[in-house]
């Protein structure tokens, strides 16, 4: 009897899960051809929009750098960590949808971004702010130029190519939780991992910050040839949405830095960051 029980149990288990593939399948449907969830209801900035306000995060970066030498191939990094805070009066929300794509997949694989800036009464504005890239080494989307990392020498002059970089927005770490419409539970929570997906969310709330660790790809500089050196001063120079595509608040507090020293005799950490992860 129990057996029984057991086995028609089963039986239910396994038809609820077709069911649910099915409804999952026809929400996937749902979700294709380009369709946009939740539109707002106005392509333009009406007054009283909530804007954001970002800023990056300067102790993150004075505590959190590292001179790192590979002890395989003798390469050393500047490895650091970025991090974006919110502290406006609205939250940072940005999506992308595009058609669904058949057959292989474009390269780069992108689709059109969208900034959505929300009311008091819930309504929102949603304008174009560039486009979102899905990542290969990340295995996710980024919105395109969040970020612009810099290394200048004392002069303030670049010796290394900027680094455009792109960031999967989420709510990482809390900012500040004394500001008006800071939610105590984070509302950003994942990066898109569906390299097909036509439709991804992304954002920062107010009071939150999005933290990009040291580890990752793209948070160094080489400076293999600055370690090789005679002792100098240099800048990191962080610069968020470099290019003015994000509305915000304040688009004039969105550089920060820390300098650092390089060249021969500089400790450097063996335990660090790796090229490629
Ligand atoms: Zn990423």
């Amino acid at each position: 009897m129990k057996r029984r029980n057991r086995g028609a149990t089963r039986l239910f288990a396994a038809l609820l899960t077709v069911v649910a593939a099915m409804l999952s399948a026809t929400a996937a449907a749902g979700e294709g051809g380009g369709q946009n969830q939740f539109p707002c209801t106005s392509t333009t900035i009406r007054a009283g929009a909530l804007l954001p306000e970002l800023a990056p995060d300067q102790q993150l970066l004075a505590d959190d750098h590292v001179v790192w030498r590979d002890p395989q191939t003798g390469q050393f990094l500047l490895a650091f960590s970025a991090g974006i805070k919110n502290l406006g009066a609205g939250t940072l929300n940005v999506v992308g949808y595009r058609d669904s794509v058949a057959g292989n997949l474009p390269n780069p694989n992108t689709m059109p971004a969208y900034q959505r800036l929300f009311h008091a009464d819930g309504s929102c504005d949603e304008l174009q702010i560039g486009t979102m890239t899905y990542h290969e080494v990340h295995h996710h989307w980024h919105l395109d130029g969040v970020m612009t990392y810099q290394l200048l020498d004392a002069k303030l002059k670049p010796v290394k190519p900027n680094s455009k970089v792109a960031f999967c927005l989420a709510d990482v770490a809390v900012a500040d939780s004394t500001l008006p419409g800071f939610p105590t539970a984070p509302a950003y929570n994942g990066c898109d991992p569906n390299a097909r997906t036509t439709y991804v969310i992304m954002g920062t709330s107010v009071g939150w910050e999005d933290i990009y660790d040291k580890m990752l790809f793209g948070q160094n500089f080489d400076v293999t040839d600055l370690m090789s050196r005679p002792q100098a001063q240099y800048f990191i120079r962080q610069t968020v949405d470099a290019a003015g595509i994000v509305f915000e608040q304040n688009d004039a507090n969105n550089t920060t830095g820390v300098w650092v020293t390089l060249g021969i005799g500089v400790p450097y950490s063996t335990g660090g960051p790796r090229p490629g992860v």
